[in-house]
């Protein structure tokens, strides 16, 4: 049965059906994992559930089978499924995208990513009380720089903007590659609304816009005004971006939901996921809240080197199940395997990334961390 949408909500049968997109490289050692343990909680927690998984061809498994990397009839089963696991995808060269990810986003308008971030008990984290950080970031995921609206230095679209400006009184060096930082009233309202609407759903105290409307007063200054226009539940308040990397790190038990632009929002999800340890842990999802498309991912990329080797942490793309078990409504399931892997990392059985910086850890397969998770959920 595929997942329906109505009125903000997605409904769901005891038995949906779930899209996964495997991904290339370490795909094929976190994305399989992931899917045996969301499959083993939700066994043991509802008995008459179970999730359908139907693999959607994207990325090198759709080219070894001669079908474009990332086809419209991909495209359309996400739309239909509305609902996706996926495991990282390599950027191919020379394919007219930047990122197959970030096209993902982009066709699908997938204008939320959704990042939340906190401490894991045993995880060796770089500050003193990583446990202080428990934030969820909203960032923007169809404009500003990322929107890839660029000219070349020297180009022909380069030097009639250069020379548009010049009849404008705009100086702009001859020898300058120009960028252009789209932010529009609709999108910059329709994340922070998503951000609020989360914040009063999972009881969180506050919202917080990052900008830097100090300086872009009308692109990221504006985001920051259209974002106070709303109607809010909550207490929403405002940081410029650079003092926000500060109080994350001096108070960081003062923040709560975040709503932010492309760029603050990139560089933050990485600052935070690193202030607890959690790189290798930090699970992610792009969601467009109006059509119902949600796409969670892991948030790190294929790390070629580690292909198939069964070695690399699943952490990532596990906790990614476990905002959709939540996002669906499953949320007894997902408790169960945050708890599960809580106590495996706790017992000091991790993969060689966390191992490296525990003493006595247990360093054990990606796979062997996930039947791990698995025992523990089954006792
Ligand atoms: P990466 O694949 O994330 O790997 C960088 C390093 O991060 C790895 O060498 C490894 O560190 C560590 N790492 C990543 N995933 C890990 C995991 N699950 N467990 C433990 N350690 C992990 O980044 P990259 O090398 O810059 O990018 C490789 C390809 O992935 C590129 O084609 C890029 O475009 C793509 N990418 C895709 C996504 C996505 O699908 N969302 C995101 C980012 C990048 P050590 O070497 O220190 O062990």
């Amino acid at each position: 049965m595929n997942i329906t949408f109505e009125n903000g909500n997605w409904h769901i049968s005891d038995n949906p059906t779930i899209g996964v997109i495997i991904g290339d490289g370490i795909g094929i050692d976190v994305t399989p994992v992931a899917m045996k343990v969301i499959d083993a909680a939700v066994e043991k927690v509802y008995m008459n559930r179970k999730i359908e998984w139907k693999e959607i061809l994207v990325g090198e498994k759709a080219a070894e089978k001669r079908i474009p990397n990332l086809s419209e009839e991909a495209l359309n089963e996400i739309r239909s499924l509305r609902v996706v696991l996926k495991g990282p995808l390599t950027t191919p060269v020379g394919s007219g995208f930047r990122s197959l990810n970030v096209a993902i986003r982009q066709k699908l308008d997938l204008y939320a990513c959704v990042r939340p971030v906190k401490w894991f008990p045993g995880v060796p984290a770089p500050v003193k009380n990583p446990e202080k950080l428990d934030v969820v970031i909203f960032r923007e995921n169809t404009e500003d720089v990322y929107a890839g609206i660029e000219w070349e230095k020297g180009s022909e679209g380069a030097k009639n903007l250069i020379e548009y400006l010049k009849k404008n009184n705009i100086i702009v060096r001859e020898d300058s590659g120009l960028g252009l930082k789209p932010i529009s009233e609709f999108a910059s309202k329709r994340l922070v609304k998503s951000a609020i609407n989360y914040a009063v759903k999972n009881n969180r105290k506050s919202v917080t816009l990052v900008h830097k409307g100090n300086i872009m007063k009308f692109t990221e200054g504006a985001f920051k005004e259209w974002g106070y226009e709303l109607n809010s539940e909550v207490e929403v308040n405002d940081r410029i971006a650079d003092a926000m990397f500060q109080q994350l790190l001096l108070r960081p038990d003062e923040y709560d939901v975040i709503a932010t632009t492309n760029l603050n929002g990139d560089y933050l999800s990485d600052a935070c996921a690193a202030q607890v340890g959690g790189l290798g842990l930090a699970p992610g999802a792009n969601i467009n809240y109006e059509t119902g498309i949600a796409v969670f991912e892991a948030t790190h990329g294929t790390a070629p080197k580690y292909a198939g080797l069964d070695k690399v942490n699943p952490g990532s793309i596990i906790l990614s199940g476990v905002m959709m078990l939540e996002l669906l409504g499953w949320q007894e399931a997902a408790d169960v395997i945050v708890q599960a892997m809580q106590r495996t990392i706790q017992e000091k059985q991790v993969t060689y990334d966390l191992a490296r910086q525990m003493d006595n850890a247990i360093e054990v397969k990606s796979s062997e961390f996930g039947k791990k998770i698995i025992e523990k959920i089954k006792k």
